[in-house]
């Protein structure tokens, strides 16, 4: 028996990638739409096979609490939005997979953890690369420890972004700029792959002046965490440079190099360590999965089996307090000390 799920937002992500991919999925199938597009809704469910009865709008979403098939509400809309349709999506009753960033802000972050966990129903964020063969590797080769501490990791995460209007651009739906939307990718990595927690950050934020897309919200940062056992990240995010998507970790007795680590596809990576006294340089080849699918699967894995999902909602507002402690840092111009917090176990 699979698990339901309903898709609230018809945009690109959702048409182009998530609902491909439950084709690749074992365990998870759409079975509701919500969308404010009548037209978009009545095609796209056709298309997927959707009962004419599970097509929402956004008006009629709370509907959804009487309809038994949906077991999991998957939010894909503007940041700004998430806040509101978790919460609602917690009132009718359903667990919740919601897009990164988890919100606008640490205390929106608060309020959906607080309301998912008084509603008794599973959160979890949508990060994908937590769920993605290459970046899951680097991981467990990281904290196995054969290749001495890691000293140094350094992430890009780098787009051409276009033009207004469109709602990256909005303070208000976006909450912020690159920092938000791929930034968090580098930020979200360097936690990961450590299974460590910043306790000092550091950022510095350039936006091309009189450009009309950075009036509201960044365009490129550039930030750098440091970690209790010495480990430093240096990252850097831009709706302005040419793709780039690499995370490299830099260790005592080797490095890690996965490129288009933070990239929908096309990962590959390169391992280098000392044979005696040659420098041995392994490409490690895993095929490719889609990672869309294995974060829905692992969703529905947790629906089926009643565990807490390995990205859950504190793992989102975690990164919401960090992103806003960079922000302090690239208002104030100095580095902005955070409390030592337990670092989680993302290997599991
Ligand atoms: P998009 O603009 O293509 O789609 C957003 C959808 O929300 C549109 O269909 C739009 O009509 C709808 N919408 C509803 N209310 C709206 C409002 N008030 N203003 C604007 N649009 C409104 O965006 P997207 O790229 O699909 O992103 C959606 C979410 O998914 C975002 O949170 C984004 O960060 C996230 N995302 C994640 C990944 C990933 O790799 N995990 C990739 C892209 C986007």
């Amino acid at each position: 028996e699979r698990v339901g799920f309903a898709i609230v937002g018809l945009g690109r992500l959702s048409l182009e990638e998530l609902l491909p991919a439950f084709a690749e999925c074992k365990q998870a199938r759409p079975v509701a739409l919500v969308s404010g597009t009548p037209d978009k809704l009545k095609a796209v469910g056709a298309q997927y096979g959707i009962k004419p009865e599970a097509l929402y709008s956004y008006a009629d979403f709370d509907r959804i609490a009487e309809n038994p098939e949906v077991k999991v509400v998957y939010i894909v809309l503007p940041n700004g939005l998430h806040h509101e349709y978790v919460l609602r999506a917690a009132r009718a009753g359903k667990h919740v997979l919601c897009e990164k960033p988890m919100a606008n802000t640490s205390a929106e972050a608060r309020e959906m953890v607080a309301a998912c966990r008084d509603a008794r129903v599973k959160l979890m964020i949508a990060y994908r690369c937590q769920y993605e063969p290459y970046n899951r590797r680097a991981t467990a080769l990281l904290r196995d420890g054969g290749l001495g501490a890691a000293r140094f990791m350094e992430a890009s995460n780098t787009q051409v972004q276009g033009e207004v209007p469109q709602w990256r651009f909005s303070k208000a739906l976006a909450g912020g700029g690159a920092l938000p939307d791929i930034g968090l990718y580098c930020l979200n990595a360097a936690r990961f792959y450590s299974g460590e927690e910043p306790v000092e950050v550091f950022a510095r934020i350039h936006n091309t002046p009189d450009d009309p897309r950075y009036r509201e919200v960044e365009e490129s940062i550039a930030f750098m965490l440091r970690f209790p056992s010495g480990l430093m990240a240096n990252c850097a995010a831009s709706y302005g440079a040419h793709e780039s998507k690499d995370m490299r970790v830099r260790l005592e007795k080797g490095w890690i190099d996965v490129e288009n680590a933070f990239a929908y596809q096309g990962q590959s990576m390169r391992v280098a360590t000392r044979d005696g006294k040659a420098e041995a340089i392994r490409e490690l080849r895993l095929g490719q999965k889609n990672q869309f699918a294995a974060e829905i699967d692992h969703m529905a894995q947790c629906v089926l089996q009643d565990r807490v999902p390995r990205t859950p909602g504190e793992e989102g507002l975690q990164d919401q307090v960090i992103m806003e402690a960079l922000y302090r840092s690239a208002e104030t111009g100095a580095a902005v000390a955070l409390p030592a917090v337990e670092g989680r176990d993302t290997t599991r």
